[in-house]
């Protein structure tokens, strides 16, 4: 983090404009509020914080996972766990189960473990077999005697993990102006949103993230955001590029309101290079 703080010092160090139109910077907290007070702090002098974003999921999560024995299921929730997560708990929500039943078929140990299957409780699982004593033909048929296997069945373990993971929250920095041309934007999105009334209905969701939108939809016009993948989108975009030609990048149909401030950052940036 300190890495890009320096960077960002040296790019803007040679003029009182950015280089880049949006510059990043990134600060990460126990929750969004957190994070967002020291990106603030980050913020260098001149420069105003445009947006905010952060990539994955945040917060208390849980997540669940089953084994052939404790060992296992509890191994397979670490493994799940991610490295920067704070663990609140960890346990047993099942203690896997050992019992041998005998099972006696004519053929071989994958029918005695088919057979074991009816024979279990509907929470168990059917684990290994083995031989116990083979198959007799008998003489004519008289006295035959079918195969035995001693099959392991139980319980699967089930293991549970809580953890806390936190906020790596990205924000982009720039001039006055560039806040004004993305403000701009934002406006037109959620106008654009107030158009379609069922968007505000309770299920809708984020064409991008799946998250709830949670009555504050954004418009593009190529999908229906939330405000993080919104502020992701422009965050991401490639200004250099965009600014050119904003219709062709951003639109169709980007307001002229919209284009002419982008033609006015696009002169003034010229001017001061
Ligand atoms: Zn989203
Ligand atoms: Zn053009």
């Amino acid at each position: 983090m300190m890495k890009t703080v320096e960077v960002l010092f040296t790019v803007f160090k040679k003029g009182k404009f950015p280089i880049d139109y949006l510059s990043r910077i990134s600060a990460s907290g126990s929750n969004l509020d957190e994070a967002k007070e020291r990106l603030k702090k980050l913020v260098p002098e001149d420069f105003v914080l445009i947006l905010t974003y952060y990539r994955s999921d945040y917060g208390i999560q849980a997540i669940k996972d089953t084994g052939e024995t404790d060992d296992i299921a509890i191994r397979k929730v670490e493994t799940r766990i991610p490295r920067n997560a704070k663990i609140v708990s960890k346990k047993l929500t099942v203690k896997g189960t050992s019992r041998n039943i005998q099972v006696s078929v004519t053929g071989s140990l994958k029918e005695a473990l088919d057979e074991a299957r009816y024979l279990i409780g509907p929470s168990e699982v059917v684990r290994t077999g083995r031989l116990v004593s083979p198959a007799t033909q008998g003489i004519f048929g008289v006295g035959a005697k079918k195969a035995v296997f001693l099959v392991n069945v139980g319980q699967m373990a089930v293991a549970e993990a809580v953890y806390e993971t936190p906020v790596d929250l990205t924000g982009c920095v720039g001039s006055e102006q560039m806040k004004n041309l993305i403000d701009q934007l934002k406006e037109w999105y959620k106008a654009e949103a107030l158009k379609n009334s069922f968007l505000f209905l309770p299920d809708k969701r984020c064409e991008e993230c799946g998250k709830p939108l949670k009555n504050n939809p954004f418009v593009t016009p190529n999908h229906v955001l939330c405000e993080n993948c919104t502020n992701l989108f422009l965050g991401t975009t490639n200004w250099s590029l965009a600014i050119k030609h904003i219709n062709l990048h951003l639109g169709p149909g980007v307001p002229k309101s919209i284009i002419e401030t982008s033609e006015r950052l696009k002169h003034h940036k010229k001017n001061i290079e």
